[in-house]
């Protein structure tokens, strides 16, 4: 099957030896396209995106990586974000987690904090439900748009195993054929990295799903459509912070292709979504500096005090 590189199998002696005494370390990675958008909004969307994980990330002193190179010539699209995370744990053996976030994915909650010391003993975290993976076999049973990956042996051999399927051209169509008739639901179109997850996990849980955490307590992942027109309320009600219901971490735009073409919702209802989720995330920073979002609908802002 398809390799991401040359085989490593001495990974956690070799990281062990640069790590020393520094404090578990989490490492947020992001990226997109190198090239401009195909929607004419879509390089404004990318941008405020990107300030909306940094401003997260400077208030947890979280390091961030944003990439826009092709780091495999066959792992294009969804799947480029597998050997980008090869090649950080492998450059930075001294981190011990790595946040994949995925550009049209939106922090909405500036407080929450990541209760990483829960996942000890787990290797991946992401959003999801085990009866959905395992069971049923849903390929919306987890979302790889958002997830905790650490940086270790079992996480190099896993992205090997989760690989084979994504080389572009017919091996990644064929693979599209497989997932299709094998997870419930899946529409027919080429593998996806989240399909082929759920695919190899379910398939082989006994050697993979002792090391997964699938996290649906808060919003590591949350579905747009569910949050965005809520936001008013939750302002009125809650507190930043919980990162679930009440507050949700994260607004993933699934579906919504800011930067490309042929989105699965109305572009409409996706650019007034996005705006919306920008500026809730906005209005936490801004509070800071004494400003916040006339309404979220707007990029205009006023006076705290005189409003
Ligand atoms: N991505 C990337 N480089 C690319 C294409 C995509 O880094 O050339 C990242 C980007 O962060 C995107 C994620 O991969 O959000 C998932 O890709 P997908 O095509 O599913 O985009 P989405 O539907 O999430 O916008
Ligand atoms: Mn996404």
């Amino acid at each position: 099957p398809y390799r991401l590189g040359p085989k490593i199998s001495d990974w956690d002696e070799q990281r062990s030896k640069s790590i020393q005494s520094r404090p578990t370390k989490l490492l947020m990675v992001t990226g997109s396209q190198p090239n401009p958008c195909d929607n004419p909004t879509g390089d404004n969307f990318l941008l405020r995106s990107l300030k909306n994980k940094m401003d997260y990330a400077r208030l947890h002193e979280i390091e961030v990586f944003y990439n826009t190179a092709t780091m495999d010539d066959q792992l294009t699209g969804f799947w480029a974000k597998l050997p980008v995370l090869r090649r950080l744990m492998l450059a930075r053996p001294e981190i011990e987690w790595l946040w994949w976030l995925d550009s049209d994915a939106v922090v909405t909650d500036m407080a929450f904090e990541i209760p990483l010391a829960k996942y000890a003993g787990h290797n991946l975290v992401l959003h999801g439900w085990a009866s959905e993976v395992y069971v049923t076999g849903s390929w919306l049973g987890l979302n790889t748009g958002s997830f905790f990956i650490r940086n270790c042996q079992w996480s190099l051999d896993l992205l090997n195993a989760w690989a084979p399927m994504g080389p572009k051209g017919t091996v990644r169509i064929k693979a599209g054929e497989i997932l299709s008739q094998n997870l419930r639901n899946r529409p027919v179109f080429e593998a996806d990295d989240q399909s082929a997850l759920v695919f190899l996990l379910r398939n082989n849980q006994q050697m993979w799903g002792e090391r997964v955490f699938l996290e649906n307590s808060y919003y590591l992942h949350g579905y747009w459509v569910a949050l965005v027109d809520r936001y008013e309320e939750i302002m009125e009600k809650n507190q930043p912070g919980p990162g679930d219901e009440r507050w949700p971490f994260v607004t993933h735009f699934v579906g919504c292709k800011p930067c490309g073409k042929d989105p699965a919702y109305p572009e409409e209802k996706c650019r007034v979504g996005m705006e919306r989720a920008l500026n809730f995330g906005d209005n936490q920073v801004l509070a800071r500096y004494g400003l916040r979002h006339k309404h979220l609908g707007t990029t205009e802002t006023v006076n705290l005090d005189s409003s």
